[in-house]
């Protein structure tokens, strides 16, 4: 029977909870576990789809379309668990569910109330992932202990116990451990109280993971201990990394994390030994590395690092791939628009334009388009990213001055980038978003083929507006051609531009499926072409073409 690792959070918010659940599915799997990964969303919004990356960072996307929290990209890039719509529930779904039922009539007349109908439904979306041949289902609750909106879940985790057994459950609580420099002193006190919440609602933690900035001495841990009610081989020291995340599982391996999960959960005769060798390799490379290339990441949430998560994590990625060292620098698209591409953007050696909604700074990103077009500087174009790459070619050198997309000018003479249901001419634009893994046929001998190596490739999507098929080939006439698209050939998924050394333009979100220990093709030859740049940036023969 599957196994349940909780992990909450006290204290404050932002103490790397989803990092540190996905290093500890990580070191599980590494020692041969299958395990399950599942963050459950206190907020009452159905999911993250429609909150402002500002508020919430990035929308990760699933295979299966759904769009959940960017915690479940650390997951991904940590653990092999395969994630699904069942992997990210919110208070808002959670409540959704429980009032249809009501609707129809399925509590038999009864008053529904939190416990025990609410409760039940969360207890049932965490029971879903105990499947047969699953060892650790681990849930992450979001959020902070103590909040209003945590009850409910914190309720559902304590009854678990209940059912499956003590032993069959272990609660990890990730606390915080401030330094006060006028006392010179860590502070245990925030933790004590955290965890007595915690107590108060009948959950006592079994393992504490505190952060600090530096050490916690052997004292400290056994004051945490006896106030926390936890033996002090549990208070787990997780310090602060300045130098990468992918040092979090290592640190937690040195702080015995790994046996005692595997101890108190009565795992011995299922785990085998660690390996961790291809995860210390990476962290050699990237503390070694050969090259040095700057990319800039040229978007409207520039200020906001959670906004492009997955972007910076493949652009990491593709470094390790080539023993490089990638500084993402973001650009305001408006700053571009302001102080124009050549104060801005000379000097790096690779261009990103990501996705994003919305027509704030959309001609500054234009703008960066043209500059890395003009100037042979390697280019990659994600979703909103390729829609402008489009929007420049139709309007710098197909001379389609007005071209634009119609999410931003309904009324263009040259809607290069526009819904289906427009190009079909027909009225009703209540297009839905295309989200997911979809099919995408790659065209042998062009870059996006030499990138992935095979014909049939499969990329997760999140956008309504399609290049519009009916320039197609005047396109390609002049240079940008179509180097994927749907299996049907009815869309367009990959563009890029001939006689430059890398331009190549996607209509998916490729940052999705990058890992560290492998990087994604797009992003890989991306930053080759870049590193390349930098040794020698090609000859510009013809500005403007
Ligand atoms: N706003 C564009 C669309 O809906 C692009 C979306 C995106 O970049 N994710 O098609």
């Amino acid at each position: 029977m599957a196994k349940h690792i909780f992990v909450t959070g006290g204290v404050v918010s932002s103490l790397g909870k989803g990092l540190t659940s996905a290093s500890i599915g990580m070191l599980l799997e590494r020692r041969g576990l299958c395990v399950r990964m599942q963050k459950l969303d206190p907020y009452i919004n159905v999911d993250p789809g429609t909150m402002s990356p500002y508020q919430h960072g990035e929308v990760y996307v699933l295979d299966d379309g759904s769009e959940t929290d960017l915690d479940l990209g650390h997951y991904e890039r940590f653990t092999n668990s395969p994630l699904t719509r069942d992997s990210n529930y919110t208070t808002g779904q959670i409540y959704q569910s429980v009032i249809n039922k009501e609707r129809r009539g399925e509590f038999l007349g009864k008053t529904v109330q939190v416990i025990p109908h609410v409760t039940d439904e969360i207890k049932s979306v965490i029971r879903k992932l105990a499947t047969e041949g699953v060892d650790v289902v681990i849930t992450e609750i979001g959020g902070t202990v103590g909040d209003i909106e945590s009850l409910p879940f914190l309720e559902a985790i304590r009854q678990i116990a209940l059912d499956v057994g003590k032993e069959n459950c272990l609660y990890i609580h990730l606390t915080l451990i401030p330094y006060l420099k006028a006392a010179a002193e860590l502070k245990t006190k925030p933790t004590q109280h955290s965890v007595g919440q915690l107590r108060q609602i009948g959950i006592q933690p079994d393992i504490l993971i505190c952060r600090t900035d530096r050490e916690l001495p052997l004292e400290q841990r056994r004051k945490i201990a006896l106030f926390c009610n936890v033996p002090v081989e549990a208070v787990i020291e997780e310090r602060d990394k300045d130098f990468s995340i992918y040092e979090v599982p290592l640190s937690l391996v040195q702080n015995g994390l790994d046996e005692l999960i595997i101890r108190k959960l009565r795992l011995e005769g299922l785990a085998g030994p660690l390996q961790l060798d291809d995860w210390k390799e990476l962290l050699h490379v990237l503390r070694n590395p050969e090259h040095e290339v700057s990319v800039a990441v040229v978007g409207k949430y520039a200020e906001h690092r959670d906004a492009y998560k997955s972007i910076y994590e493949a652009l990491d990625h593709a470094g390790i791939a080539h023993r490089a060292q990638v500084r993402a620098q973001p650009i305001h698209s408006e700053l571009i628009q302001r102080e124009g591409p050549e104060r801005v953007l000379a000097g790096f050696d690779g261009i990103l334009v990501p996705g994003g909604f919305g027509e704030r700074g959309i001609e500054g990103k234009v703008q960066a388009v043209r500059f890395a077009r003009e100037r042979h500087i390697p280019f990659l174009g994600i979703c909103l990213g390729m829609q402008c790459a489009v929007i420049e070619f139709a309007r710098h050198v197909l001379g389609w001055t007005e071209a634009h997309s119609t999410e931003f000018d309904k009324n263009t003479p040259y809607p290069v980038i526009c819904l289906l249901d427009e190009q079909k001419k027909i009225t009703d634009k209540g297009g839905t978003m295309r989200l997911g893994a979809q099919p995408c046929v790659l065209q042998p001998g062009t870059r996006a083929w030499q990138a992935y190596q095979q014909v049939l490739i499969h990329e997760r999507h999140r956008h309504r507006y399609e290049f519009n098929n009916a320039y197609r080939q005047q396109f390609a006439q002049a240079g940008l051609i179509v180097s994927g698209t749907s299996p049907d050939g009815r869309l367009v998924e990959i563009v890029e531009l001939q006689g430059h050394p890398w331009f190549v333009a996607v209509q998916f979100h490729p940052e999705f499926k990058s890992k560290p220990t492998a990087a994604h093709p797009l992003f890989r030859n991306f930053i080759a072409a870049a590193i390349q740049h930098r040794r020698q940036p090609a000859p510009v023969a013809t500005p403007g073409v």
